[in-house]
């Protein structure tokens, strides 16, 4: 029997909508799935640590990967590049390997137009409100930045449609568990490749 590769989950959604939060428990309880680890220009904030939360780069050098085809896709976001790199993807997802990107919507569109088997997934916020609390209260934006990053998210969640599933992140466990069921959901599809 052919080995099945595995599932490229990307996962979107407003900055403060808590993707970032419910992708880590799920990779806690989850230690078969991979995250992908983005490539940014943006400097790194208290407790990042390169080759971790990201790899950490100048602009010339993410030029140079631009270049050279390195990026499954990549976008401008605010101020800087944030590019997911191709080559560990593809090799864990030939390897049977499930892997987890999570990564705003001009990346995912450039995805699924590459990678159409792709599982897009959208995690919104219970309400605008909170999602504003939530920015606010990260305390690691300037009032410019939140003000950015509050209009943009209004603009996304317009584009839902492009994604396959969403999940309101009322509280962190009850969205792990569903996105444990797409998951679970996604692997027992009867034509899946
Ligand atoms: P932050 O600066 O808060 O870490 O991330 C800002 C935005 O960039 C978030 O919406 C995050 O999901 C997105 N992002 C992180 N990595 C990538 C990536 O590799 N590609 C794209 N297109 N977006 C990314």
């Amino acid at each position: 029997m052919l080995k099945k590769k595995g599932l490229l989950l990307v996962v979107s959604g407003p900055s403060g909508a808590g993707k970032g939060t419910i992708c880590k428990e799920l990779l806690n309880k989850n230690h078969d799935i991979k995250l992908s680890v983005s490539a940014t220009t943006r400097k790194p904030r208290n407790g990042e640590v390169d080759g971790v939360n990201y790899f950490f780069l100048e602009k010339e050098k993410f030029q140079t990967m631009i270049n050279n085809g390195e990026f499954l896709e990549y976008a401008q976001i605010y101020d800087n590049f944030y590019g997911t790199p191709k080559a560990a993807i593809i090799e864990s997802l030939e390897n049977g390997q499930d892997v987890i990107l999570e990564i705003e919507m001009q990346g995912a569109k450039q995805i699924k137009d590459v990678y159409p088997e792709g599982v897009f997934i959208f995690v919104l916020p219970p309400s605008l409100e909170e999602l504003k609390n939530r920015i606010v209260g990260r305390g690691t934006e300037t009032e410019e930045e939140i003000h950015k990053r509050f209009s943009c998210a209004f603009e996304e969640i317009n584009k839902i449609s492009d994604y396959d599933y969403f999940v309101v992140n009322k509280d962190v466990n009850t969205s792990v568990k569903e996105l444990e069921s797409i998951i679970l959901a996604e692997k027992n599809k009867v034509n899946r490749y």
